[in-house]
């Protein structure tokens, strides 16, 4: 019975500046290394997820190309495989991510889930070999790969937290749609200092 924390997609490309930027990214950088230092017991394992894409496509449609994007299921390029983008950003401590998920290599992947971990293998995989039924879910963004994640985990039969301060998103409108959702769905919804409970 342990408890992880999904980061989600906390890359430059996602931050104010990057390609994608969040209004509040930098500040879910920051403040996800302040309560991970505030709380270093709070969980087993940190897992992180990063969007990296392949330079040479469109990712089977999710990069526009010529197109405009409609920022709904195309975008402009970003989180390409191994360009800064795709980076965590420096505010995030990595040096406490246990787990590192990459998603999206040749296609649009916005859960957690539908990425490979560094072993080769599936996040469902690494959650049920390490008896993980507790995710508290953090990052990047809240309208799309939070949510997806989030529901994601809760379809996977595990108790989720959705740590709201923790978490920005691209429309503050589908943003608090998305959570209103996920809460429906099961989720609990916590602020960043009540992560050790
Ligand atoms: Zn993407």
């Amino acid at each position: 019975m342990a408890k992880a924390l999904f980061i989600i997609d906390v890359q430059n490309d996602f931050i104010e500046g990057g390609a994608l930027g969040v209004t509040g990214g930098e500040a879910v950088a920051e403040g996800i290394s302040r309560m991970l230092a505030a709380h270093p017991d709070a969980y087993e394992f940190v897992i992180a997820s990063r969007d990296w894409h392949d330079p040479d496509n469109d990712n089977g449609g999710h990069f526009a190309g010529d197109a405009e994007p409609d920022f709904v299921t195309t975008w402009p390029v970003h989180c390409v495989a191994g360009t800064w983008g795709a980076e965590y950003h420096d505010d995030l401590t990595t040096n406490a991510i246990d787990h590192h998920v990459r998603k999206g290599q040749g296609e649009p992947a916005y859960s957690i889930y539908e990425g490979v971990t560094e072993e080769g293998g599936t996040v469902r995989e690494l959650l049920d070999a390490n008896g993980i039924t507790r995710i508290d879910v953090a990052g990047l963004a809240t309208d799309y790969c939070v949510r997806a994640s989030a529901l994601d985990a809760l379809e996977h039969g595990r108790r989720v937290r959705i740590i709201t301060d923790l978490v920005a998103g691209v429309s503050p409108e589908a943003s608090r749609a998305a959570i209103a959702e996920l809460a429906h769905a099961g989720a609990d919804l916590i602020t960043s200092d009540h992560v050790d409970r």
